[in-house]
Formats: C-alpha cells, sequence, structure tokens
C-alpha cells in the first residue's frame, strides 16, 4: 500500500549505497510492487511535501541513487512488462515497468527474434534507471544510446501529473518547449553556445531526451515503451590483440572509419591485466581463454550488418591490415554465431565489475575510497590523438588507472583506483583536464554513467554558468519545491 513505509533497518543496508560506493543515510523506504502502487506513493509524498531519492537497481556508478537521509523509492518491484506488440512494418515494442530488468527484456525480445538493441552491460539495470542517466552500450555505434530505443515514456511530474512525452513530438525551439499537456517551459536554449552535459536542450532537442540523463531530477519515468530490433543473423566477434599501443589505436580507427562493425572496444593494458587477474574472482571469466602474454592493448569488434560473404571478405581485409601492422594470427580470438560472439561480450562486462572488486579491496584498507572516473567523448578530436591524450594524461600522476571505451564514438572510459585523499585529488586533477580536452574538441562529459553525487563539484568547475542557470531553470520550472532526487547535481 502507498502508506506502508518500512523502517529503515539492519537488512536495508544495500539501499545506501550503489555502484559508485558511495554511501549514504535514509529514514524510510518505500518499494511499491507495481506502476499504480508507485504512483500512489509519489502522490503521497508530494501531496506531503517530502523529498525522496528515487532508485532502481543501484547499479549506476554515478552516486545519484544513494540517499542523503530523508526518504528513499524504490521501482525494483515494479517491474513488469508487456508481451510484444506491433509488426513487421510498424516496429515491434514492448511496454516495460520503470523497475523492469535489462535481462527480462532482452529476454523477452530473444525470445520472439528480436533485440533490446542499445546493449549496455549491466543486466540487472532498470529500464528506468538506463533511460534516466542516458545510458549508451557498446552497440551505440549502430544504434544509438538506450533512450534513442525508447519511442515514449510516461513521466511523474513533481506537480503529481503523468505526461506522455513521444519521440518527435516535444522539441525545443529557441524560446523553450510545449509539453504534452499544453503547457509551455520557457528556456532559453541557443546552439551558439556549447554545452557539456547531454542532456541540456538546444533548439531541436527532444524533450524526452531532457528527461533522459537528468537523473531522476525532472520527472519519473514509470512506463517506458521500448523498440526492439530484429535480431542480427550469426554474429561475428574478433579481438586483435597488439604489442605496440600506437599500431593498435592507429588499426582501431582504420577500423571505425569503414563505418562496418556495430562497435569498437578498446582496452588498455592495465584493463587486460586486471581482467587476468580478476578470473579467480568472477566465475564467467573462467572459460576465456589467456590474452597473449606480451599485449599491451586490444581492439574488440562485433559486426552483424553484412551478409555471410561479404563478411568474410571484410575480415579477411582486417586480418590482411592486422598483419602489415605486425600483427599475427595467434594474436586474434574469433567467434561465429551468436553464443561464441556471447562469450566475449564477457570481456566488455567484467571489465567494470573487476574495478569495482579492485575498489573494494582498497576499501577495506581505507573506507573513504570510492572510484574516480569519468566516461567522455570528443567528437571532433582525431581519434588516435583522442586516446593518446587520456591515455598519457591518466598516466602522469602514477595512480592505479584503466583506459577503455567506444573508440568508435570517440567515447572512453577513465577510471582511477586511488589509494589515499592525496591520490583522489591527483586523480580528479588529471579528469579535469581530460574532461576540457574533450570540451575543446566538442564532447560531452559523464554522457554515460551521468554525474550524480560523485561528479557533481567536477562538473561545476566545468560547466558555463548560461548552462548551468538553463538548467537550473528547467529545474525549477517542474520541481520549484525541490522533491525529486534533491541530493543530486541539480
Ligand atoms: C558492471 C557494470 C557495467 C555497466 N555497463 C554500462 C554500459 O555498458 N553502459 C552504460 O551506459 N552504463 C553502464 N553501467 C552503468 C549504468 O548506467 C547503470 O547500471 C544503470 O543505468 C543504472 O540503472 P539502475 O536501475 O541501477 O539505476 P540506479 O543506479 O538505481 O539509479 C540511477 C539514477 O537514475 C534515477 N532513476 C532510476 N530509475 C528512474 C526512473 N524510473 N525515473 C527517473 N529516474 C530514475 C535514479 O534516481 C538515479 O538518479 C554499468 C554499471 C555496472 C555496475
Amino acid at each position: 500500500m502507498s502508506s506502508d513505509f518500512q523502517l529503515y533497518g539492519e537488512h536495508l543496508r544495500s539501499y545506501l549505497s550503489d555502484e559508485s560506493r558511495l554511501t549514504g543515510s535514509f529514514k524510510q523506504i518505500s518499494y511499491p510492487c507495481s506502476t499504480e502502487e508507485l504512483i500512489a506513493v509519489l502522490h503521497d509524498l508530494i501531496a506531503a511535501h517530502t523529498p525522496f531519492t528515487l532508485q532502481g537497481a543501484r547499479t549506476g556508478i554515478s552516486g545519484a541513487a544513494v540517499p542523503k537521509n530523508g526518504m528513499v523509492v524504490s521501482t525494483e518491484k515494479s517491474q513488469s512488462i508487456s508481451s510484444i506488440q506491433g509488426n513487421e512494418e510498424e516496429g515491434f515494442y514492448v511496454i516495460a515497468d520503470a523497475g523492469a530488468r535489462l535481462y527480462a527484456v532482452n529476454t523477452a525480445a530473444i525470445a520472439e527474434g528480436l533485440i533490446f538493441a542499445p546493449n549496455p552491460g549491466e543486466e540487472t539495470a532498470t529500464i528506468g534507471g538506463l533511460f534516466s542517466v542516458g545510458a549508451y552500450g557498446s552497440n551505440s555505434f549502430r544504434y544509438g544510446s538506450v533512450a534513442a530505443s525508447v519511442s515514449s515514456a510516461d513521466i511523474l511530474l513533481p506537480s503529481g501529473e503523468i505526461i506522455t512525452v513521444r519521440r518527435g513530438e516535444n522539441l525545443f525551439k529557441e524560446k523553450g518547449v510545449f509539453l504534452p499537456n499544453g503547457n509551455f517551459l520557457s528556456a532559453l536554449v541557443s546552439s551558439d553556445n556549447q554545452t557539456i552535459c547531454a542532456f541540456t536542450p538546444q533548439p531541436g532537442s527532444d524533450l524526452l531526451d531532457v528527461f533522459a540523463g537528468s537523473e531522476g531530477m525532472f520527472g519519473i519515468a514509470i512506463r517506458l515503451k521500448l523498440s526492439l530490433g530484429t535480431a542480427p543473423y550469426n554474429p561475428k566477434a574478433v579481438v586483435f590483440f597488439f604489442t605496440n599501443e600506437d599500431v593498435g589505436a592507429a588499426f582501431g580507427n582504420r577500423i571505425k572509419k569503414t563505418g562496418i562493425p556495430d562497435f569498437v572496444e578498446y582496452f588498455d593494458k592495465n584493463a587486460l591485466s586486471i581482467i587476468d587477474r580478476q578470473k579467480h574472482v568472477l566465475p564467467k571469466l573462467k572459460d576465456l581463454p589467456d590474452f597473449p602474454l606480451d599485449a599491451v592493448c586490444a581492439i574488440y569488434i562485433e559486426l552483424t550488418s553484412l551478409f555471410a560473404e561479404e563478411t568474410e571478405e571484410w575480415l579477411m581485409d582486417r586480418l590482411e591490415d592486422f598483419e602489415a601492422s605486425g600483427g599475427r594470427e595467434d594474436y586474434t580470438w574469433a567467434a561465429f554465431g551468436q553464443y561464441e560472439a556471447d562469450r566475449f561480450r564477457i570481456l566488455r562486462h567484467a571489465l567494470p565489475e573487476a574495478i569495482n572488486i579492485r575498489i573494494d579491496e582498497i576499501r577495506r584498507i581505507n573506507n573513504d575510497i570510492i572510484k574516480t572516473c569519468a566516461d567522455i567523448t570528443a567528437p571532433n578530436a582525431d581519434t588516435e590523438e583522442f586516446l593518446s591524450y587520456c591515455k598519457t594524461t591518466a598516466a602522469s600522476p602514477g595512480i592505479e588507472h584503466y583506459v577503455f571505451g567506444h573508440l568508435a564514438e570517440n567515447r572512453l572510459h577513465i577510471n582511477f583506483v586511488p589509494k589515499d585523499r592525496k591520490e583522489s585529488c591527483l586523480a580528479e586533477e588529471a579528469i579535469l583536464k581530460i574532461c576540457r580536452f574533450s570540451i575543446r574538441n566538442g564532447g560531452k562529459i559523464f554522457s554515460e554513467n551521468g554525474i550524480g553525487r560523485t561528479k557533481a563539484a567536477l562538473f561545476k568547475q566545468l560547466v558555463s554558468e548560461e548552462e548551468l542557470a538553463l538548467l537550473q531553470e528547467i529545474k525549477h520550472f517542474f520541481d520549484p519545491d525541490r522533491l525529486f532526487n534533491p541530493e543530486c547535481f541539480l
């Protein structure tokens, strides 16, 4: 029932934190079991003017779901999904509750020969959470962000009203945007100033994409319509290992320029070695073959867009290119077909998990430490220059670090594992430098995993006064009493 709040107790410890390892506190928690209950709980809180932190599955890595006193509402039990609907001509879709898990959507789609294309790594994440942090997946080079596969969302606003925002129907003009309920959100948006936050609107921005990424600060997505694609036929995956970093980067760049693979992922030497070290801890890694001992980086590609004959030809060309760059066939892994390709996908997902395990080891000695990380883009930069800048800057303070990510989109993850406060400060300085490079090159910062509480201070050092004022204006328009996620970064 809507008012059936449970008192905070020891067994609820996991709700104090998320995958950022930041820890908070709360007084009460509610986990409604359906969308109807969720709406009722939120209406009660709004009526009582009670601020609250909304949680999905708490797999986020920005600390946005970490409460700071007060009330928590968890969507994790509101997780129904509809049967698959639609048809070949108009497309297939599924309607998911906020708390539906990614694995449930994937399972339902696959059973009908379909896919939820973006493919973010964490399958226990909720659909509402993935939408609200602006998540991407490894397939984003071909299919775009998670939000791009959301064709509409029912959003509960801080006023208590529920609006259905349909993709393409509410586009920002220079003076603002009409909401589906006819109200006008007045906000001066401009394409003259570069924005660094992925959900800051510009003329032409879709209202749906402003809710996506805003980490629950403007409204709560209670139900989402997800577009499904046709499952690819016989995917192929190849991992190329390199003994020279520059050669690896140049090869990755050439592959990206063909525009053919669904993704081009990069792993630096530290990323390869932590995966190797964690093989005994993470059971899912135990069936992976060993990496070549002298590998200093790897490029991992998956492709589904070609027919069998063309694929073979394209792959032969890549192999020739690899060998011409000094590579050897035994420095490649190849997987043909969904089952085999899925084995390699573990690589992508296991890496952030392995880094988190490493953070937990450090935290047993120094409990104040959390991962210092950033996910940034630099669309206008040369890929090799971007990679080289990130790697050199990340290495310069001499702190344990990992560089990996989506090379095809110039979207990289920089993760530091600091040992103490001094190292945390040095890591933040390096992240700041990398963010400034990103901004100089037309990029967005923290645009895949959110800003949340852990990156709020960094964000405020980088954002312009105009952009911050615009975001605050939008927050004030929707949530003048600051009831929704008040401890997040706005
Ligand atoms: C091992 C691992 C791998 C990952 N791989 C990827 C990856 O490949 N790509 C990627 O982009 N991210 C990845 N992530 C991070 C990813 O962004 C989060 O896992 C996910 O988006 C968070 O979903 P959640 O349900 O756990 O949300 P939470 O962590 O609970 O919440 C995150 C934020 O969203 C808000 N929120 C949650 N639900 C709603 C809702 N219904 N309406 C409005 N706001 C809401 C919360 O208030 C909070 O601000 C990974 C994380 C891990 C741990």
